[in-house]
């Protein structure tokens, strides 16, 4: 029975992994991030280490890529085409030199030679050569099947397709990368995750009209099947390759030791970022052929050759440019601009640096070489700068002293409770003067927890804010309907599922509203305390005419810091201008205090079925009245299912496993009594 559990779990893993392959060698849409996909593989790799018993012919142990997609004819590879192990630091590396001198029964002191090149992260493809006319070329597809792409691979002009020299093999296939250069993939951007992605699916297209679009490059390192080569090493294979018109890695190397190895790679992926197409590792093959026979193969990889991967969530690159953005609250933001380069499967070309403090603290200047890291959900940022790298020339960056789009004075408060002057420094004017600081608050206004305008994301505001419809807050329920409809991507129904939302949201609660305005130190927490206290809109507005808002201190959770945010704010004549327009146009409504002291304080209800002499929303009503509260789903948190006539049996069952008390209409009326 355990076993069953864990071949289960075995299964559905197994049952991920060839869904993401798929989603990623096929359709050239990966679903997941490469380190997503690299855990979920090393998790089925340690399951089958632990239990024997587990097997399954799609385990990444011994399948390379995946099957052959149907759009294309199949065609087998006269020699597999496999994958590559994988190194990631010294100690691997060292462990897969020990492995070869055991099989090969050499001593620890037996110096063996490698041919180190670069690993482009592309996609490898075959090209059968006879009697020096290319006849066809096929992916690698599932390592042991290919896809026929021979015309698709004519378009690239790297490939030559006919090869008139002497010391030409009879026959071979030659193998090596198909990839699109960063420069290239700038134009891909909106269609691919990253180049790889780009280029398999530039290449895999069904019309090769379409291929020939792309300017898909092909550089060769290795082959399968060959009848008539004359070369003894790798190396050597790789000079034959440039005498015959190929182009190959200029960054190929011979080195012997692990230690040189490991200076090349460090040398390589300092320069990664210089470099105009992805590399992910570099690849170490025992240079000597007939060494590399002895070995042979496992499963889906040589045993002869190894990918020292890069670290998956950093990467090295050059600034090209310091921008600086301008938040809702007027806070500058510095970004780097740096240099596209892959981090993990995701092309970066910025990199946030936090605030002037962290430029200064780390002295970063446009030109520096510096290390990007980018790990789960967080922004891509700037770690170290390589000093020895910089420019003789560069410059200390100097942060401005002036809002770059108003122009105004930018200033670091003071911040009471660490007595020491902001890292932030921003932007002075205190509402819509400032064109990018309007911009973002109205993208806060429009915002899922605030207005929650649907439809109405931030490409819109940007687009209607360059049009000129909107620049403040008001304007969006005074849209010119007429005039959006003639616009590029609108049409009769886009405008009216817009329309909807907008007056959708005329009504808003209190509490949201003052959210909306985009006041400094006030996030939903501060404005619902307020809204609590002052109840209406009324009251408010009174408050921002007199400016009393000093009154608000004995409010528990607003301080010194909100009062004077909010005064500052209504110093301001454009945003009090706003609160009286919107004030005109919208119906908010005011905060009811919830009374604590009913009967069914701190109990949860949910209704199931048709009730008596009594709709939905009166029973509601009566709940909050006395102080109970009504949830949406069945879950520990409910207290009580109240059951009318024909309630959802689903409901009733979940209420009865978990335990929760199930009552009919009259038995919860009574509980008021
Ligand atoms: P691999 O790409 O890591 O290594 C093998 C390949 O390296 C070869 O097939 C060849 O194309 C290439 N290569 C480049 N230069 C070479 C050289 N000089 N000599 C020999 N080969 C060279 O292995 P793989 O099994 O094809 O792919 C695994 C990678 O794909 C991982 O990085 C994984 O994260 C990613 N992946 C991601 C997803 C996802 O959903 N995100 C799904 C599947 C695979």
């Amino acid at each position: 029975m355990i076993d069953e559990k864990i071949n289960q779990k075995y299964i559905k893993k197994i049952k991920l992994f060839q869904k993401y392959n798929k989603h990623y060698y096929n359709l050239n849409n990966p679903l997941v991030e490469d380190h997503v996909f690299d855990e979920l593989k090393s998790e089925i790799l340690n399951l089958e280490k632990q239990h024997d018993f587990l097997y399954h012919k799609s385990s990444p142990k011994t399948s390379v890529g995946f099957k052959p997609s149907k759009s294309f004819k199949k065609v087998k590879h006269s020699v597999p085409m496999l994958s590559l192990s994988n190194a990631f630091n010294k100690d691997d590396l060292l462990n897969f030199e020990k492995k070869i001198l055991n099989f090969l029964n050499k001593e620890t002191n037996f110096l063996i030679e490698y041919s180190a090149e670069p690993k482009i992260d592309g996609i490898s493809a075959s090209l059968i050569f006879k009697k020096g006319k290319f006849i066809a070329g096929l992916s690698r597809g599932d390592g042991k099947e290919g896809e026929d792409i021979t015309e698709n691979l004519k378009t690239i002009k790297d490939i030559p397709k006919f090869i008139n020299l002497k010391n030409f093999p009879d026959e071979i296939d030659i193998r090596g990368e198909v990839f699109i250069k960063n420069s290239d993939f700038k134009k891909l951007r909106d269609k691919f995750a990253n180049p790889r992605n780009a280029a398999s699916g530039s290449l895999r297209q069904k019309d090769p009209n379409e291929t020939k679009k792309i300017p898909l490059k092909f550089i060769a390192y290795t082959f399968g099947y060959e009848k008539g080569l004359k070369v003894k090493t790798q190396s050597e294979y790789l000079e034959e390759l440039k005498k015959w018109g190929f182009k190959t890695n200029p960054l190929n190397k011979k080195i012997k030791t692990i230690d040189d190895l490991i200076k090349n790679y460090n040398e390589i992926e300092k320069r990664r970022g210089e470099i105009d197409f992805d590399i992910d590792g570099i690849v170490y093959k025992i240079n000597d052929f007939k060494l590399q026979k002895r070995l042979g193969n496992v499963a889906n990889a040589p045993r002869w050759a190894i990918a020292h991967k890069f670290s998956a969530n950093s990467a090295v690159s050059k600034i090209e440019n310091i921008e600086i953005q301008i938040g809702r609250t007027g806070a500058l933001t510095p970004v780097a601009k740096i240099k596209p380069v892959n981090i993990g499967g995701v092309v970066v070309s910025n990199a946030t640096l936090h605030n002037e403090e962290e430029i200064n603290r780390k002295d970063i200047r446009i030109g520096d070489t510096v290390l990007i890291e980018r790990a789960g959900d967080v922004i891509p940022h700037v770690i170290s700068v390589d000093f020895k790298l910089r420019e003789k020339n560069s410059k200390k960056f100097i942060f401005p002293q002036t809002c770059p789009s108003c122009g105004s004075k930018t200033v670091k408060d003071y911040n009471i409770t660490t007595k020491k002057e902001d890292a932030v420094r921003r932007c002075s004017s205190e509402g819509f003067e400032c064109e990018k600081m309007a911009i973002e608050k109205i993208k806060h206004f429009v915002s899922k927890e605030a207005f929650n305008i649907e439809g109405f994301g931030k490409k819109i505001v940007e687009n209607f804010w360059n049009l000129k419809l909107i620049r403040l807050p008001q304007d969006i329920f005074k849209l010119d309907f007429v005039k959006i409809e003639r616009l590029d991507g609108w049409g009769k129904q886009s405008v009216a599922n817009l329309k909807y939302s907008i007056n959708l949201r005329k009504t808003i609660p209190f509490d949201k509203f003052i959210y909306s305005l985009g006041i400094r130190h006030i996030g939903l927490e501060n404005a619902k305390t307020i809204s609590r206290n002052l109840k209406s809109l009324k009251n408010f507005i009174t408050f921002s005419k007199k400016n009393t808002f000093d009154n608000l201190i004995n409010i528990d959770g607003i301080g010194e810091t909100q009062i004077n945010s909010i005064k500052n704010f209504f110093k301001n004549d454009t945003n009090l201008n706003i609160l009286y327009d919107l004030e005109k146009i919208l119906k908010v409504k005011n905060t009811e205090i919830k009374r604590t002291d009913g009967l069914l304080n701190n109990k949860t209800f949910m209704f199931t079925g048709k009730l008596l002499n009594m709709s939905r929303s009166e029973a509601k009503s009566i709940i909050e009245q006395n102080s109970g509260s009504i949830v949406s789903n069945v879950t520990k948190k409910l207290d009580y299912l109240i059951v009318g006539e024909k309630p959802t049996s689903r409901k009733v069952n979940t209420a009865k496993n978990l335990k929760i008390k199930i009552l009919d209409q009259s038995a919860w009326l009574e509980m008021l009594k």
